[in-house]
């Protein structure tokens, strides 16, 4: 299998002689998912695969770029208001957080909220009675849904038995990981292998056991599909730009995420911060193909592409490479806004479950809800070892 995008409209091809046996290759014939651990290697290439896995779609349209919005000031459209609001310190969000949590705690919405989105661990049996007959796929964020959220993302680390959960799972289902995060800082902070990966909101997608470095060298597939890839070489450039235009202001931060070149302020002064807006917009004004986003104490500049992890869930599902989809019953547990695309798409789809992991009432196109990483942890040691039952 081969991932591969063109440049215009990405389209996935397979090596010509390989497409026929796509699915004994990849042991994903109509119940092998049922039985991943027993691969019919018929075809020559050994694929190194442990876990359930998608195959490649036929192929995937991309629809045409949005112009980009013209800005005109740092000013005049608000860059430095977005700034100054966009990153409450985090002792008053715990703040406001707990105080919420004491507020919602006898709260009437907050129960009608729950029979809405009622809890998918107690819903757990009505979930896989929809699952009778069908391939489950899984779908994880990780900041927020595996990992607890913290102040440094760089110690936003999941626990060893959230990992091990995590593990369990992929020996029975298909998983894929969606995160807004490059691809090799998720494959970096989770580990495993036989786990799908989407970074940067699903503009780089990575299947199983082609993260690290392979031992069996016969084995030189490149299982990469990039529908945002002509932007490498320009996010690169704009990245290295921007490292010479702020070099001069102290604390600033330049980061090339491959996707996304974000501009980190957390440490500058805030009378500089001008400074860095106006940085970023001169940038922006030079690339009509790049918008930019606001983050917690980051400018970041993206492509602009019809792209978010909606179409990633879709286009993972389509490489599922089944004819009916109602065969698959696709799980997407994630906690923030970029995780609506997702759940968006399963419920006008009506394909499969939204878990939205929130400790509040949160508007939400899911249909279950999980409190906290805790009980994600828990919702997949129930799919273990329902499935466990199931082949017993
Ligand atoms: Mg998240």
């Amino acid at each position: 299998m081969e991932l591969k995008s063109s440049h215009s409209s990405p389209v996935l091809t397979d090596p010509a002689p390989s497409s026929v046996n796509n699915k004994s290759r990849l042991g994903l014939g109509h119940s092998s998912l049922y039985h991943h651990h027993h691969h019919h290697h018929h075809h020559h290439h050994h694929h190194q695969q442990q876990g359930a896995s998608f195959s490649p779609p036929k192929c995937i349209l991309i629809p045409r770029k949005k112009p980009a919005a013209m800005l005109d000031d740092v000013r005049s459209n608000g860059w430095l208001d977005a700034m100054k609001s966009s990153s409450p310190p985090r002792k008053k969000f715990m703040k406001d957080f707990s105080s919420s949590l004491d507020h919602h705690h006898h709260d009437d919405s907050d129960s009608s909220w729950m029979l809405t989105y009622p809890s998918a661990l107690s819903c757990f049996s009505q979930i896989m009675k929809k699952a009778k007959n069908k391939r489950i796929a899984i779908f994880l964020d990780y900041d927020g849904t595996l990992s607890p959220i913290v102040d440094d993302p760089d110690r936003a680390l999941m626990s060893d038995s959230m990992r091990s959960a995590v593990k369990n799972v992929a020996k029975y289902f298909p998983t894929a990981i969606i995160s807004g995060r490059s691809r090799d800082k998720v494959f970096d902070l989770i580990g495993l292998t036989e786990l799908y990966y989407a970074g940067s909101h699903g503009m780089d997608i990575m299947g199983p056991n082609c993260v690290k470095s392979i031992d069996n060298k016969q084995d030189k597939e490149v299982k990469l599909f990039q529908p945002a890839k002509e932007f490498l070489s320009m996010i690169d450039e704009v990245f290295r730009t921007l490292v010479e235009n702020t070099k001069a202001i102290e604390g600033a931060k330049v980061e090339n995420h491959k996707f996304c070149t974000s501009v980190h302020y957390r440490n500058v002064e805030e009378t500089n911060w001008p400074l860095i807006a106006q940085c970023v917009h001169d940038i922006l004004k030079d690339y009509p193909r790049l918008r930019l986003t606001h983050g917690r104490k980051v400018l970041e500049i993206r492509p602009v592409i019809d792209w978010n992890k909606g179409k990633a869930v879709e286009f993972l599902l389509e490489s599922l490479d089944i004819n009916n989809k109602d065969d698959v019953l696709p799980i997407y547990i994630g906690d923030d806004r970029t995780d609506e695309d997702a759940f968006k798409f399963l419920r006008e789809e009506n394909r499969g479950y939204g878990i939205l992991v929130s400790p509040v009432p949160k508007e939400t196109k899911a249909f279950y809800s999980l409190k906290d990483p805790s009980e994600v942890m828990e919702f997949l040691k129930s799919l273990v070892r329902w499935k466990e039952k199931e082949e017993a």
